[in-house]
């Protein structure tokens, strides 16, 4: 790598000269030839350490390899939490069996998009990733360790100084500094992984609160990630100039404990901070609201919803009548609505974030339900937006233990025991006991009715090994937890591959079997949001 002067010729995107940098391409490994010259030239807001990372520019070539047909305006990420391709096809079933058809032949909304591609979720240190590692790499362009998110690999996890110095520009920092809107939505808490994995940086994605920060840590200057959305504008602003960021237009989800203080609604902040009072200071014309009434009447940005103190309830309690709670539907629809406001352009990701909650109570029901709730907001989204302008991207950050087998019949009740085409009765294993179509490797399971959970969720006495007689038990009811083999208080993410599905320019960037990070770059390339970026901050720069 090395510094080359304003004249360069591919820094005429911008006006002036910021950070030029020529990066060597350390090329991507195997057999693939760089597809652009080796000397490559851009001028970008992304750190050099970023960008010359041989996980971004390896993704980055490849990106650059796949045909485009012409660029967006606007990106909408998608994001099932923990919605792994066992996951998919058991929830299309399910959706199809509720529309009485057998299931099997029925199309999720986004299993109708043209481009598909297979993901490879490993962290750096973790062959079966986490969320924070894994959203991380699609919101940065590289990959990270397991825990951590919006910094790279150089890290140590839970080390707040560690993470100083490698902090990674995420693709909504972007696009707020080229002047787009942005907005992030999801059903588990703002401070969980994935949606804070937009808008925060940190070393352990467990400090949702100051509370749940060691003293050194705040010593040290880290921030608690509810207090870091507070910060984002600033953020961007102390770091590129006075007006580089006009914040996040919208922001939806659960976890409002950790924006209060212990005093107020079961807050859990240390500090004494209400930063909703604050984010209503900060943001006069600002719209905070906390239930389905409230985003009905919502009609402007900034927008903040909280609707409950921990995560969003499942989509099975949220979309019943008289509640409180909104639909993630509602939310992509509201938040849809308001950044198309922008004609700038505008970037919203949306996360079914309780995919992966119901899966690791290894609870089938609810997994499936909230997916087929997501391919329900995507289309909702699809109906809304131009397929020309707007690319649409939905995939997962990682899988679950989840299987589907046995030999059921076509149209076979999805959450039900096993009967074959051949015969009326229920498949027996080789104790002479049936089983359902579904289940885990590892997890909670259905064993007995008499090995009950205490409420610190150990269980009152270790569970037994070996199979229950389920013959006389509804496994279709809602809450009824698939057997596992293993017997974990907590059922554990899948290290396979998961599914891209893509829509829209640059949607073919996700061809293939490729690299999660490499999601990024699909986005990034997509826009010219890079350079409108650079040169935005440029702009700001003169002005100092
Ligand atoms: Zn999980």
């Amino acid at each position: 790598m090395m510094r080359v002067t304003c004249s360069t010729a591919l820094a005429l995107l911008v006006s002036g000269c910021m950070s030029i940098t020529v990066v060597e391409d350390s090329g991507p490994k195997g057999d693939a030839k760089p597809a652009r010259s080796p000397m490559q030239v851009t001028s970008s807001p992304i750190p050099d350490y970023q960008r010359n990372s041989a996980w971004y520019t390896d993704a980055q070539t490849r990106v650059s390899r796949a045909p485009t047909h012409g660029k967006a305006k606007n990106i909408v990420l998608f994001l099932g939490d923990g919605m792994g391709i066992s996951t998919i096809t058991a929830a299309r079933i399910l959706a199809g069996q509720q529309q009485g058809n057998p299931g099997e032949e029925n199309r999720l909304s986004f299993e109708e998009f043209p481009v598909t591609g297979l993901v490879k979720t490993y962290n750096v240190d973790s062959q079966t990733p986490d969320s924070a590692g894994t959203m991380s790499a699609i919101m940065t362009g590289v990959k990270t360790k397991i825990g951590v998110f919006g910094v790279d690999e150089r890290i140590t996890q839970e080390n707040c100084q560690s993470g100083q110095g490698a902090e990674l520009l995420s693709l909504l920092d972007i696009a707020e500094l080229a002047g787009k809107s942005t907005g992030v939505i999801s059903t588990a808490r703002l401070t969980h992984a994935t949606p804070a994995a937009t808008y925060a940086k940190t070393v352990n994605r467990d400090w949702e609160d100051d509370g749940e920060m060691p003293d050194e840590a705040k010593a040290q200057g880290c921030t608690d990630i509810a207090a870091q959305f507070l910060a984002a504008e600033n953020r961007l602003n102390t770091q590129f100039g006075e007006g580089a960021s006009d914040g996040i237009e919208v922001a939806m989800g659960g976890g409002r404990r950790h924006f209060l203080p212990g005093s107020v609604d079961g807050g859990r902040r240390k500090d004494g901070r209400n930063l909703i009072d604050e984010w209503q200071a900060a943001y006069p014309k600002g719209n905070y609201i906390s239930d389905k009434a409230g985003l009905g009447a919502a009609s402007d940005v900034p927008l903040l919803g909280l609707f409950s103190g921990s995560h969003m309830a499942y989509a099975s309690e949220r979309n019943q009548p008289g509640a409180h709670q909104p639909s993630l539907t509602a939310m992509t629809l509201k938040a849809l609505q308001l950044l198309q406001d922008d004609d700038e352009g505008f970037l919203l990701v949306v996360e079914a974030g309780r995919i992966d909650h119901a899966h690791h109570a290894g609870n089938a029901a609810n997994a499936l339900t909230d997916t087929v709730e997501l391919s329900e907001a995507v289309a909702a989204v699809m109906r809304n937006i131009d397929s020309d302008d707007t690319l649409v991207m939905v995939t997962a950050d990682h899988s679950h233990v989840f299987t589907m087998a046995g030999y059921p019949r076509r149209g076979n009740p999805i959450l039900g025991k096993v009967v074959t085409a051949w015969s009326d009765d229920p498949s027996l294993d080789e104790n002479g006991l049936p089983y359902t179509t579904l289940g885990y490797m590892n997890g909670r399971g259905f064993r007995d009715h008499g090995e009950q959970l205490n409420a610190d969720s150990t269980y009152a006495e270790p569970p037994s090994t070996g199979r229950k007689d389920i013959s006389t038990i509804d496994t279709t009811q809602p809450g009824y937890h698939q057997e596992a083999l293993i017997p974990l208080n907590s059922e554990t993410h899948g290290g396979e591959d998961v599914a891209v599905y893509a829509n829209g320019p640059g949607a073919e960037g996700a061809m293939g079997a490729i690299e999660q990070n490499q999601l990024f770059h699909v986005m990034l390339q997509a826009t010219s949001w890079e350079a409108e970026a650079a040169a935005r901050v440029e702009a700001l720069g003169d002005k100092r």
